[in-house]
């Protein structure tokens, strides 16, 4: 099995901690603002220029507008290195 940082590309001994920074990206789910004309109205047009679009978009494409993961493998030092990172800027956007 090989121990490779993915980050700075050096092997992880085996007397090493590998860590594993996992990054999820996906849309917020956020509530809907419809107002009774929305739901009353004829949509038809719409729906149908929407299918269309679906239908010319890249099936990967259009998956990796909903959910994208990816796992990366750090040695120690990248693992210290993100995690300061990380830290920075969850003050900034702290997380409710
Ligand atoms: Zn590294």
């Amino acid at each position: 099995m090989n121990r490779i940082c993915h980050n700075c590309g050096r092997e992880v001994g085996s007397n090493e901690q590998l860590y594993v920074l996992r990054i999820e990206l996906f849309a917020k789910a956020e509530p809907l603002e419809l107002t009774i004309d929305d739901l009353l109205a004829d949509h038809t047009a719409q729906i149908e220029k929407l299918i269309e679009e679906m239908e010319a978009l890249d099936p990967e494409e259009a998956s990796d507008e909903v959910y994208e993961s990816y796992n990366f493998e750090l040695c120690p030092e990248c693992r210290r290195r993100v995690h300061h990172l990380l830290k920075g800027r969850a003050k900034s956007h702290k997380v409710q």
